[in-house]
């Protein structure tokens, strides 16, 4: 027979998904790698399920999001981000990853260079193997928590580059860029007359400081910003996120999520009006839990000498394991087979983070503090 689509082949893939995998297998696990709340979705937002679906509102809807929805999105990036935009500005899709991807396909042809954050979240990676577009990676500053060096964004920048991509607050580090950080991120994509994809669905998870979005700072349509419900409201399963963007790019993103995916399920945009129309006080409430479980960590690693930097937001920390003196796919095979431990391996994210692991705090903090625990003895004992 003939062979398949060569992207079948030449697409990375996860090594949170090996481990995960092997995982499988392991009783009494202690899970580190998740990369998903382990809250439950607050229970408006379950009742404005389950009454969308008797309502009977299960037709396909435009492709762009439900008019009702996409109006609360604006008052939302209005009022909360603080840049007033529209209706028009807002393509909806099923989850933030789906957002990222259209964008991708719509700002990027094969053969452009596209910037990505290293260590950042594999799935740009992946998205850009299926467009053909080259990833150039630029190295975030590992003794400053991993923010932004713009002396190797300058370096790395060439004509061929189409667009920069920026995470904030950052999966797999933590990392808050600081809102001048984020002017000078939007000041060197126009400098350099490419755009600026700004991930922020961890907007909402944030422990010191505050977020800024990077659309506050675009004043000629060049930045395209996603967010999302999943982790804000622990909704993962709705499957809903958003880009929010000039009118151009919304359209031509709208035309192209159209024959992909339609649109983002009917019932799932209703649940998202609730969410943005209901009480924030579970978000509150969930980053508390958050921010209580990442102080925790810092105190264990802080005791066995592995304190490196404090996360800001999200619900991830990179912990170095340089100690152990072995590569990081290794060592979390290691500790899952030897210890129950699961990890995220480093080299998952990118070079800058061969030697380190994630963990994330999406998981009851005593099992998380015992998992830490284990994991600071390892890497410790070599
Ligand atoms: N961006 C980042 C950085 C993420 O970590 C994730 C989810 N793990 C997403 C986007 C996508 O989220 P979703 O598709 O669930 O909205």
């Amino acid at each position: 027979m003939k062979s398949f689509n060569q992207l079948t082949s030449t697409m990375p893939s996860s090594g949170i998904r090996k481990i995960m995998s092997l995982s499988e297998n392991v009783e009494d696990c202690i899970h580190l790698e998740v990369g998903q709340p382990d809250y439950r979705t607050p229970e408006h937002i379950l009742d404005a399920v389950s009454q969308a679906a008797h309502d009977g509102f299960t037709k396909y809807t435009n492709s762009a999001g439900i008019l009702e929805l996409r109006e609360a999105i604006a008052k939302k990036v209005t009022e909360k981000n603080g840049y007033a935009i529209n209706p028009m500005n807002i393509v909806v899709s099923p989850g933030a990853v789906c957002s990222m991807f259209t964008t991708l396909l719509t700002l990027a042809d094969a053969g452009d260079e596209v910037m990505l954050p290293d260590p950042g979240w594999p799935n740009y990676t992946m998205q850009m193997s299926c467009i053909g577009t080259q990833a150039v990676y630029y190295p975030l500053d590992r003794d400053s928590g991993f923010q932004i060096n713009f002396d190797i964004l300058e370096e790395r920048v060439t004509p061929k580059t189409k667009a920069i991509v920026i995470n904030t607050p950052g999966n797999p580090t933590g990392a808050v860029f600081p809102r001048e950080a984020m002017e000078k991120a939007v000041a060197f994509a126009k400098k350099h007359d490419i755009y600026l994809i700004s991930d922020e669905i961890y907007e909402d998870i944030i422990f010191d400081g505050s977020h800024t979005s990077a659309g506050l700072f675009d004043d000629d349509g060049r930045v395209v910003t996603i967010y999302g419900f999943s982790k804000s409201y622990a909704a993962m399963g709705l499957r809903v996120g958003y880009a929010v963007c000039d009118e151009k790019i919304a359209r031509i993103l709208t035309k192209v999520q159209e024959p992909i995916v339609s649109c983002a399920s009917s019932i799932s945009q209703k649940a998202c009006v609730a969410a943005l129309n209901g009480p924030q006080e579970p978000v509150r409430e969930m980053t508390r839990g958050y921010n209580e479980r990442r102080d925790a960590v810092i105190g264990i690693l802080k005791k066995h000498g592995l304190h490196r930097y404090s996360p800001s937001g999200a619900f991830y920390i990179l912990i170095d394991i340089s100690r152990a003196g072995m590569n990081s796919t290794d060592f979390a095979v290691g500790l899952l087979k030897d210890r129950k431990v699961a990890v995220a391996p480093g080299e998952t994210f990118g070079a800058t983070s061969e030697s380190f692991i994630r963990v994330s705090f999406a998981i009851d903090i005593e099992k998380l503090k015992e998992g830490v625990d284990i994991l600071c003895e390892r890497i410790n004992s070599g």
